[in-house]
């Protein structure tokens, strides 16, 4: 079907794709989210559930890179001598957050470290991850904090090399010559490394930026080819999360020190453009030779790294995106210290983890807060625990049993929930025995481990079941006890008969079934807005009944085209789903027309958003959609499931969709695919 008309704007094929680089549509390494952070619980609760994928986050790959200190000299014993890590731990008492409950060195089991150019190393982070095995370097520090941060799997990918400077051998693309001190300084991919015009110089086997291209070299050859040096597998999504720099020693010449700020600033943008990673936060720490004595040459690279900084003033780009390190207070002296190396920082091990440390925390201050966890519910093996009033007929149970077990088929077992069929048909009082059975029963569910008794639970509970029922009032609604350790739901249906006719093609009480329990299918997934919240489940109200076989293809249609006449009822032309976001905080006027709104507009927003999903499939819709809202909002995910630009694409797309004709419309629906 030809559809220009609405079709939704890609975003252009060369424009920079923030976060993860690919989705992992298929199971991933069972071991490595079992080993890779406390997703494991959920792994587990869903093994065997095909639909799953949002226990596979993207792997946060952060990039440290420099020379020789990067690598890592700050020694790990022996334990008598000062300034070890060793020492540090198990002399001085301190930092005992380092060391497992058996005395060992903590094993960090939700890192990943792996040594590329210098060193080949890799495995989870530990102290030995310097220069030798005996040696740290700033990636213990920066690990343990980015780690603390984060429940996603986190790589490190050190790439680094001893004696090199950023004005010759880690020189960025880009760099121009440049003239000092009488002589011509290479450019990028120049060589030799200087010279004059009498003087051409001697061309050694090496160039100007070769450092900088082997680095991204071997890194790519690490994210090409995860499972050959990290538990994940090749297609587990990865994101570049961020950069880490720690260099400058090789820098302390009076040329390359004049140039060292405008070559980091390259650097920046380089790596940024590298790796496609525009918005990745680049932290780096000052040299600090010496402390505060540093002097000359060496206080200029300090000053031009202090430079980059985005708040310094210099580069308004990098404001909230690039943060330096002062270390020039964590230097040591060599009384202190295992040596008298300066230039090794006097193999201090506390210097090393007290940068790693600060570079970790300023990583985290430029990061966004992670998006908070809100989802409800989790998966679970059974169906939800049923309650009916005794005495109440039990085909009414039957029915939202019906609904309830149609909509658990299709989107998933999800709760735990507990269902309550509550109901007076003949108006009468509810007699003693069974109201106060049905009233105890819930009771005792609704206050284990709260604290509170069973008797100041008893009269709220009258008061929510039984009076609603005695008073002719049908309800149907999902709530949830947060008390809970882990939420359960409440799916309460009251008077359930009074919205059977006999004529329906399905009971009223079905489809309701249906709607709640795709609310407990929602909720197992982080906050969505409110039209497609209700959407969703008025959309499922027709949608599950036709893929389990109940109905044909028009019931669905009838339903649908009926939702459409009450969603183009709303007089006020300009009130349309995007004010329908939060109910909670929605104005009165929007408020107005909450059913035409969530439920009407909805059913066709979610059916017009599955539709122009690249699969137009509804299992698609479940099975990618939803775990993509959890990793990143549900903004970004539909700009990402339907590859647009933002939401407000899709909100333009779909009011033209809504003015389009009604085969049009219909049109949609009938391509829709399971
Ligand atoms: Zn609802």
């Amino acid at each position: 079907m030809n559809f220009i008309a609405i079709k939704l704007r890609r975003r252009p094929c060369d424009a920079p794709v923030p976060g993860p680089h690919r989705w992992n549509r298929g199971r991933l390494a069972a071991t490595f989210v079992l080993a890779w952070s406390g997703l494991a619980v959920n792994a587990s609760g869903q093994a065997g559930d095909p639909h799953h994928d949002s226990t596979s986050p993207p792997i946060r790959v952060y990039i440290l890179m420099g020379q020789s200190n990067m690598v890592g000299f700050g020694r790990i014993g022996p334990v008598e001598t000062e300034g070890t890590l060793e020492h540090l731990v198990k002399t001085k008492g301190e930092r005992p957050d380092l060391l497992d409950d058996a005395g060992d060195w903590r094993v960090r089991d939700d890192v990943w470290c792996v040594q590329v150019t210098a060193g080949n190393r890799r495995g989870w982070l530990e102290p030995g991850f310097g220069a030798r095995p005996n040696l740290i370097g700033p990636e213990l520090g920066f690990g343990i904090a980015v780690g603390d941060r984060h429940h996603e799997p986190v790589l490190l990918i050190k790439a680094s090399q001893g004696n090199r400077s950023l004005g010759w051998d880690i020189l960025p693309p880009g760099s121009e010559r440049f003239e000092h001190g009488g002589r011509i300084h290479a450019g990028y991919k120049d060589n030799p490394s200087s010279w004059t015009e009498d003087d051409p110089g001697t061309p050694v086997d090496w160039y100007a930026g070769k450092q900088y291209d082997d680095f991204v070299t071997d890194i790519r050859k690490v994210l090409d080819n995860l499972s050959d040096h990290t538990p994940a597998a090749d297609d587990h999504p990865w994101e570049i999360a961020g950069f880490v720099w720690w260099q400058g020693h090789k820098d302390q010449n009076p040329a390359h020190a004049s140039r060292y700020e405008s070559n980091l600033v390259r650097l920046i943008d380089c790596l940024r453009r590298e790796f496609d990673a525009p918005d990745a936060p680049f932290v780096l720490a000052t040299i600090a030779f010496e402390g505060w004595k540093l002097d000359g040459p060496g206080r200029t690279v300090a000053d031009a790294q202090l430079a980059v900084d985005g708040e310094s003033g210099r580069h308004p780009a990098h404001r909230g995106n690039v943060k330096t390190v002062e270390a020039r207070d964590h230097w040591r002296d060599p009384s202190v210290s295992p040596t008298r190396q300066s230039h090794h920082y006097n193999h201090n091990a506390e210097t090393y983890l007290l940068v790693g440390e600060a570079l970790g925390e300023a990583m985290v201050a430029l990061e966004p807060p992670p998006a908070k966890d809100t989802r409800t519910f989790i998966p679970v093996p059974d169906e939800p625990t049923y309650h009916v009033l005794e005495g109440y007929d039990p085909k009414w149970q039957r029915q939202i049993r019906d609904g309830v077990e149609l909509a658990r088929s299709f989107w998933g077992s999800y709760g735990p929930a507990h269902v309550f069929v509550v109901g007076s048909e003949d108006g009468k009082t509810i007699p003693e025995a069974s109201r106060d059975a049905f009233i105890d029963r819930y009771c005792r569910w609704r206050t284990r481990g709260t604290g509170r008794t069973t008797a100041e639970c008893l009269p709220h509970a009258v008061e929510r079941f039984i009076d609603v029922a005695e008073r002719g009032e049908s309800e149907a609604y999902l709530s949830w006890v947060e008390e809970f350790e882990q939420p359960e739901a409440e799916l309460v249906f009251i008077n359930v008969h009074q919205w059977y006719h006999d004529g329906d093609e399905i009971p009223d009480p079905v489809l309701r079934g249906i709607h709640e329990y795709t609310h407990v299918f929602q909720k197992g997934f982080a906050t969505m807005p409110t039209w497609m919240m209700e959407g969703g489940a008025v959309f499922s109200e027709g949608w599950v009944p036709w893929v389990a076989g109940r109905c044909d293809h028009d019931f669905m249609a009838r339903r649908m085209n009926h939702l459409m006449d009450r969603a183009l009822s709303v007089e006020d032309p300009d009130l349309t789903i995007a004010d329908m976001e939060d109910i909670d905080t929605a104005p009165a006027k929007v408020r107005k027309h909450y059913r035409e709104l969530a439920y009407d507009t909805g059913a066709w927003a979610v059916a017009f958003l599955i539709h122009q999903s690249p699969s137009g499939s509804v299992a698609a819709y479940r099975d990618e959609f939803h775990p993509m809202i959890t990793e990143l909002g549900w903004e970004a995910a539909l700009a990402r499931y339907l590859d647009i630009e933002d939401k407000a694409v899709f909100y333009r797309a779909f009011e033209s969709f809504l003015k389009a004709p009604r085969k049009t419309q219909m049109a949609v629906l009938r391509e829709i695919q399971p």
